[in-house]
């Protein structure tokens, strides 16, 4: 039979599987800890500015978000004209992909790393190319060993997800320097804002120096903003030159880049919530090993939980038993966590929940 066939690669990517959004039975309160959302939403005045912004909905957006990409780079102290916008990050990783894969060339995402790195590759008919961690972490020998003549991306979320580790600034230097130039390394920085560690730095300081570099960036984490698809990208001018010729010249909505000004503006709004995820996880890590379960050391605004094998005691059981108590956590199945789950920092409520649900679970009560 003679059918429209999809490019070689694509029907061997795994469909995307998204954290579950529960729907809450009356009179339940459900806590949605399965996307990293923030559990405070966006700055009251980001809402304004959106809300502001639906009065001109005729108009097709500025198609370089410059006023965004100005804010962009007075908050980081970067160079506008570096800057790219995107519909998420999603979206500039996907650009990225389309401006420098193609058939026969090989991209490196590690074991654990974020799956939106092999699904833009493999769309692109490139190959994924795997590099194995330790101790859920990145591990840039193992990158190294990876590359071939073929690599033209290595993909590297820091911190990562859903792991929640990061490598240090010198480690990615490490990692830059053994890179082959012609090797482009994307630096995914989704949770950088959570981070505070003095040996971390979320990949500025290298794209300035290397003409190999970019860091991406979102507005769906700290900011709250998700909903409105907006992510940006920072890297060399020959690079910010390439990827717009292939960028869609509107791909960001009026709305998304006025409300994702306003929150880069509202720094009160961020510390608050960075304060909340640092005090928080620290209570959750120590409140879960007390219970004899491991959790990652994260810097992000997620923990990972491990579970034992043990029938009774099982990821899976788990899952279960919190979802009964409207306690959403993420299963890890597809990133080869099958004995973890995910917990995304809520609100104190959903924290101390999440706790007595596991205390529970483990002392083997009734959900
Ligand atoms: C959440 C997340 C993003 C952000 O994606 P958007 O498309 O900007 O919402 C990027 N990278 C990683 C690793 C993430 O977890």
């Amino acid at each position: 039979m003679n059918r429209p066939v999809p490019n070689p690669g694509v029907l061997d990517i795994a469909p995307y599987t998204p954290g579950k959004s529960p729907v809450p039975e009356p009179g339940r309160k459900v806590f949605k800890l399965s996307a990293n959302e923030t559990p405070f939403g966006p700055s009251p005045k980001a809402i304004a500015a959106y809300k502001r912004a639906a009065e001109h909905l005729e108009d097709y957006p500025e198609g370089t978000s410059r006023v965004l990409r100005q804010a962009i780079g007075r908050a980081f102290g970067l160079d506008p004209d570096r800057i790219i916008c995107g519909a998420g990050s999603d979206e500039i990783l996907n650009l990225l992909a389309h401006t420098y894969l193609c058939g026969g060339c090989e991209a490196i995402s590690t074991a654990h790393g974020f799956l939106v790195y092999p699904i833009a590759t493999m769309a692109n008919c490139a190959r994924n190319v795997v590099a194995a961690e330790s101790n859920f972490t990145a591990d840039v020998d193992s990158i190294l060993r990876a590359v071939t003549p073929r690599t033209k991306i290595v993909w590297l979320a820091n911190p990562n997800n859903p792991t929640g580790t990061y490598l240090p600034f010198d480690e990615v230097k490490r990692l830059r320097a053994g890179l082959p130039s012609q090797v482009l390394l994307v630096l995914d920085a989704a949770y950088s804002d959570y981070v505070s560690r003095n040996d971390y730095e979320m990949g500025i300081e290298l794209v300035a120096t290397t003409d190999n570099t970019v860091m991406t960036h979102t507005f769906s984490k700290i900011h709250g903003l998700a909903a409105l698809r907006i992510g940006w990208m920072f890297g060399s001018a020959h690079i910010v030159d390439a990827v717009n010729r292939v960028r869609g010249p509107f791909n960001v909505s009026t709305p998304a880049m006025l409300a994702a000004v306003a929150a880069l503006e509202d720094t009160a709004h961020q510390e608050m919530s960075r304060t909340h995820t640092e005090k928080w996880r620290n209570w959750l890590s120590e409140e879960i090993r007390k219970l004899g379960l491991e959790v990652t050391p994260s810097v992000a605004n997620f923990v990972l939980i491990h579970f034992p094998a043990e029938k009774g005691r099982t990821s899976d059981e788990a899952d279960a038993f919190l979802a009964k108590r409207g306690l959403v956590l993420r299963a890890l199945k597809n990133y080869q966590l099958p004995h973890a789950l995910r917990m995304t920092i809520g609100t104190e409520e959903a924290n101390r929940l999440v706790v007595e649900g596991l205390r529970d679970f483990m002392a083997g009560s009734k959900p």
